[in-house]
């Protein structure tokens, strides 16, 4: 890469972290921490509920399956004493009675109780309409008879209407081998679905209870009621239906999506002597839906604060840098295109500007000053470099620059303009005989004597160099120039400068004039050129004369034509 490509992105790379860039930067670096740290600890917020939730679901399943249990036992309670007062009494006939009157009120989950003899036929039941019934086939019953002991069915529905019931049989031979009878009774799987739905009430949390079968016994209330179904058909919990029924553990606990996508938590555990479990599951989502709602909101307010700092920073750029910066920058720049009063107004800016401005400003009155020395000390040095010490007229480089306004001005006006051009007559005899202090002094008299004449008629005059004089004569023509050339000779040889060594003894002039009306095709330098050429005619013709260019005029001294 070249310097230049490079240095020119180095310019680029400067104009974008300006100080806008900057402090917006900066500002950004003071509010990320606080961004970051607000965010960090709403996350671990939200890890800590879930967490939270799930040890809750734990506790809850553990507490759920233990009152479960406790319904088991109660059941088991009623039964075993409903099979003692059997054995006891002695048979079912006189134990009937006793049996209906002694059904616990305070176990709404036992729906009936009944005893069926060693044909399967009920012989006493809490209700009576099921007295007679034929129950021989019912596994429940054979295998409560084979295993002496404690059992419950899946799930069933009632015949009487049709609502589902678990039943749960004990044989009275497990009391006394004597007796063949049979204790039954239906377990009101609505109440305990009742149960289960409280447990649903935890925010998140959802509870379904299985039979052995994984036939749903009891489930919150819901639009399709899934009491009886298998759990594969429960639609958030079909993806766990096939673990949780094959597994052969009591408790377990999975992870698992919903077909809806939400990510979910199960807890399953056996009731304890039943085939029956009892699945709790948390809807991660909606136990952090208040945090996560917190968070949002957080993460909102982050955004507007934020905005708002950044908003700020820029104000606060434009404001106290950015303003006073391009204020005090306009104010140098109409400085710097000499407008010298020109000041920054310190009222308005920030304070620490304030000495900056006011160094600037007295920088500026400096300036201005100095400006105006130079200005005028350049204007002396102008005068200077066009006036002759000597004669005190302008000099050869005032005359010029005369020369050439006057031409333009009559080449506007289409006037008349003459030059005579006056050279002192044997000069340099007069400085060897005289010395040359003489010779200037000489020269001055004769500046003096020109300046006079000059004022007199309107005339510019001026040293053209050494003993040689101009004077140009603005408005006049040559005719009236000579007149004045004439003039010149004249009192130049009055004054009576004594010249010993020429041939008039005192010191004279030659003129040569010339007058013209300027036009396009002529030079202010032509004009030079034909005064000069009759200033040597009138030299020619032997001095202290008068010679106008391209004409022959006669005066009181010797004339000449020039041409
Ligand atoms: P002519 O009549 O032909 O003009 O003869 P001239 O002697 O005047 O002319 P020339 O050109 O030969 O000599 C001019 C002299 O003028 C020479 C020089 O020493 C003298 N001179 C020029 N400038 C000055 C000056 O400033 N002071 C003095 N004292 N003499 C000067
Ligand atoms: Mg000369
Ligand atoms: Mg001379």
């Amino acid at each position: 890469m070249s310097r230049v490509s490079f240095s020119r992105q180095r310019v680029k790379l400067k104009k974008l972290i300006g100080i806008r860039a900057r402090l917006v930067l900066l500002a950004l670096i003071l509010v990320a921490p606080l961004m970051l740290e607000r965010a960090r600890s709403l996350e671990s917020e939200r890890a800590r509920q879930v967490a939270a939730a799930s040890a809750d679901l734990t506790d809850l399943s553990r507490h759920s399956a233990n009152t479960l249990k406790e319904v088991v036992s109660s059941v088991e309670a009623v039964m075993k004493s409903a099979a003692y007062i059997t054995a006891s009494v002695g048979g079912v006939g006189r134990s009937c009675d006793i049996l209906q009157a002694s059904l616990p009120a305070n176990l709404p989950w036992i729906r009936r109780l009944m005893i069926v003899g060693v044909d399967g036929r009920v012989q006493c039941s809490t209700i009576r309409a099921q007295v007679g019934r034929d129950l021989s086939n019912r596994a429940y019953l054979k295998q409560a008879r084979q295993t002496g002991d404690f059992v419950f069915s899946d799930f069933l529905l009632a015949n009487l209407d049709s609502k589902p019931i678990m039943m749960a049989a004990y044989p009275v031979s497990a009391i006394n081998k004597e007796f063949d009878s049979v204790v039954v009774t239906g377990i009101d799987l609505d109440w305990i679905s009742k149960f289960v739905s409280d447990l649903g009430e935890h925010p998140g949390i959802s509870a379904v209870m299985i039979d052995g079968s994984g036939v749903v016994l009891a489930a919150p209330k819901q639009k399709t009621n899934p009491i009886g179904r298998p759990l594969s058909d429960v639609p958030m919990l079909s993806p766990i239906a096939e673990k949780v029924i094959g597994s052969d553990q009591a408790d377990g606990s999975l992870s698992f999506t919903a077909p809806d996508g939400s990510e979910h938590v199960a807890k399953f555990s056996r009731i304890a002597g039943t085939q029956s479990r009892l699945i709790l599951s948390v809807d991660e989502a909606k136990v952090s839906a208040d945090i996560n709602r917190e968070i949002r909101t957080a993460y909102l307010q982050l955004l507007f604060v934020c905005l708002f700092v950044l908003l700020g920073a820029l104000i606060a750029a434009e404001k106290l840098i950015i303003r006073p910066i391009e204020t005090i920058a306009a104010m140098a720049k109409r400085f710097g295109q000499g407008e010298w009063a020109v000041r920054a107004a310190n009222t308005r800016l920030p304070a620490e500007f304030v000495p900056l401005v006011r160094a600037l400003n007295a920088m500026a009155a400096q300036l201005s000053e100095r400006e105006r020395q130079l200005i005028a000390s350049n204007d002396r040095l102008t005068v200077m470099a066009s006036i002759d010490m000597l004669s005190g007229l302008a000099n050869r480089r005032g005359f010029q620059s005369r020369l050439d306004f006057e031409w333009m001005k009559a080449l506007q006006h289409e006037g008349e303009l003459s030059l005579m051009m006056i050279d002192v007559d044997h000069f340099k005899l007069f400085n060897d005989t005289y010395g040359h202090p003489e010779g200037d002094a000489c020269l001055s008299r004769v500046g003096e004597t020109l300046a006079a004449i000059a004022a007199d008629t309107m005339g510019f005059a001026g040293r053209y160099g050494g003993e040689e004089f101009c004077l140009l004569l603005p408005n006049t023509d040559a005719a009236r120039a000579l007149e004045i050339g004439e003039i010149v000779r004249a009192a130049v040889q009055d004054l009576a400068m004594p010249h010993a060594t020429s041939s008039h003894q005192t010191v004279t002039v030659s003129v040569g004039v010339a007058g013209t009306r300027p036009s396009a095709t002529q030079r202010p330098g032509d004009l030079i050129e034909a005064a000069d050429a009759a200033l040597y005619a009138a030299k020619h013709r032997g001095r202290n004369a008068v010679v106008e260019h391209g004409f022959v005029r006669i005066t009181d001294g010797p004339m000449a034509l020039a041409s």
